[in-house]
């Protein structure tokens, strides 16, 4: 497993501060993912994982970072509200705004 970037570190204390999660998060690199990256959340423990291909570069994995942050802060159990929806949309927003506005 590869170590997280300074500036990735950096990242994740940025939305920890600014858009704190209900439950700890992991964050790691996998090597061979089909996707850019994952979220998802454990019940015991209580926790996210958010998983960022670890092919991305540092600048990719940091936008992945927000998409999947967004993810863990709109979280629900409801199958009737969509992954990409409203909710997502505006945690996603507020996650980008953290990380990229001076
Ligand atoms: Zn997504």
């Amino acid at each position: 497993m590869v170590k997280l970037s300074k500036r990735l570190r950096q990242a994740i204390e940025t939305l920890s501060e600014a858009l704190p999660l209900t439950a700890p998060v992991k964050i790691t690199r996998p090597k061979n993912m089909d996707e850019w990256g994952s979220c998802e959340k454990l019940e015991s423990p209580d926790r996210f994982i958010i998983r960022i291909n670890q092919r991305l570069t540092d600048d990719y994995a940091i936008s992945i970072l927000a998409h999947e942050w967004a993810h863990a802060r709109a979280w629900t159990d409801d199958p009737a509200i969509p992954n990409h929806g409203p909710e997502w949309g505006i945690a996603y927003s507020r996650c980008y705004r953290a990380l990229f506005e001076p």
